[in-house]
């Protein structure tokens, strides 16, 4: 289950409702917040997703703030300040994803990182990005006296994708663990698009199996979810195997950097719960900005061009980001004004899924699927408004 807090929604500079690109995206562990899902899966219930997100919302306000590591996809100028608008800390900042080294992506990075050193934070940190962005933090030490009290583990996009085909896992506990997975997008400098799958395992006691053969509940059961076999007062022998069954839950997005061809994210969203990708002109308009200076193509995409490719490969759920600054944040179809209505109506000429234009502090939850629940039909994605009502 992965919430994302919309830290930054606008292309090439800030204006006054929005700030330049960035992402949080926070890895809830649904274990954790109550025994609900392990009732769901003994179960097999298919109850409404919407119904199920909300209790997990509220549950998972009372999870240990430790348990719930973040990851910031892109860190443009700024976005620390946008930071203490939320409830993210950076202490518990697990990694940090560059998309490319475009300064509407990335400026905020020296700032962000100095801020996480001033307040004290000691853990080492992940940091996934472009060669030039390590170049970039060298020159940052080297002539400010930026100095770093915990260690960053610089692993470069370059290498990853040459060695290791652009994927990498990351543990964030024995049952819970990250695959981040990159894809090399079209654009004026090496842009990428970064896949996230949540994996978090879980073993399901099968309490009705225990009720039925009069074994009452005690500290035996929990020793035999543990995978421990077990011996009861009266000298029976029970085998964890046979009442526990493990449980994978799987939540897995994919976010886009700049890119003007989305289909090269086909294979990337086959199995996702959820795309973000720029939309940063209607089509109309891009066609005019390509027209009118044909040497300089800025290499983006239309919210026509996305939702297109999105209806094509039959993806449920699409979130749009990245917006020219010439489109004022209302929406409405009927103004003069360039407005969010025309890149609503841009994407829906093509795209019948679920459509959601990014706000900044907008927040949404995403669920994944458990294997043992068949629930395929449920919705993946909700809104839960903005991070700065988050009380
Ligand atoms: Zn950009
Ligand atoms: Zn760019």
């Amino acid at each position: 289950m992965l919430k994302l807090t919309f830290l930054g929604t606008s292309a090439g500079m800030p204006t006054k409702q929005r700030n330049v690109t960035a992402l949080a995206i926070e890895c809830l562990n649904p274990y954790l917040m109550g025994s609900s899902r392990q009732q769901d899966s003994n179960q097999h219930t298919n109850q409404n997703n919407n119904q199920h997100i909300n209790q997990y919302i509220n549950q998972h306000k009372s999870q240990n703030k430790k348990s719930r590591p973040w990851l910031l996809i892109d860190c443009g100028e700024g976005t620390q300040h946008q930071l203490l608008h939320t409830k993210l800390s950076l202490h518990q900042l697990a990694v940090i994803c560059i998309t490319h080294v475009h300064g509407d992506h990335c400026y905020g990075l020296p700032g962000l990182l100095a801020s996480a050193a001033m307040s004290g934070r000691q853990e080492p940190l992940t940091l996934i990005a472009p060669k030039a962005i390590e170049t970039l933090l060298e020159a940052f030490t080297l002539t400010t006296e930026l100095y770093l009290p915990f260690a960053i583990n610089f692993m470069v996009i370059e290498d990853l994708l040459s060695e290791q085909d652009g994927k990498i896992t990351i543990c964030l506990n024995k049952q819970h663990q990250l695959d981040i997975d990159i894809t090399p997008l079209s654009h004026r400098v090496a842009s990428h698009a970064f896949g996230v799958t949540q994996k978090i395992s879980h073993r399901i006691l099968n309490t009705d199996k225990l009720k039925s053969e009069g074994i009452p509940a005690s500290a035996l059961w929990g020793r035999l979810q543990q995978g421990e076999d077990v011996c009861t007062e009266d000298g029976q022998q029970l085998l964890s195997v046979d009442y526990v069954q493990n449980e994978q839950q799987r939540t897995r997005i994919v976010v886009a950097g700049d890119n003007d061809r989305p289909n090269l994210l086909s294979d990337a969203v086959k199995c996702a719960d959820l795309l973000i990708h720029e939309a940063t002109y209607t089509h109309e308009i891009l066609i005019k900005i390509q027209a009118k200076n044909p040497d300089f193509d800025p290499m983006h995409s239309s919210a026509q061009l996305v939702g297109k490719f999105a209806q094509n490969i039959g993806l449920k759920n699409l979130i749009l980001t990245h917006f020219s600054a010439r489109y004022q944040s209302f929406d409405n179809p009927n103004s003069r004004t360039p407005n969010m209505a025309d890149i609503r109506l841009d994407a829906e000429s093509a795209y019948q899924g679920n459509l959601w234009l990014a706000a900044d502090f907008a927040q949404y939850m995403v669920d994944g699927t458990a294997d043992l629940i068949d629930d395929k039909d449920n919705n993946r994605v909700q809104y839960l408004g903005s991070a700065r009502d988050d009380k």
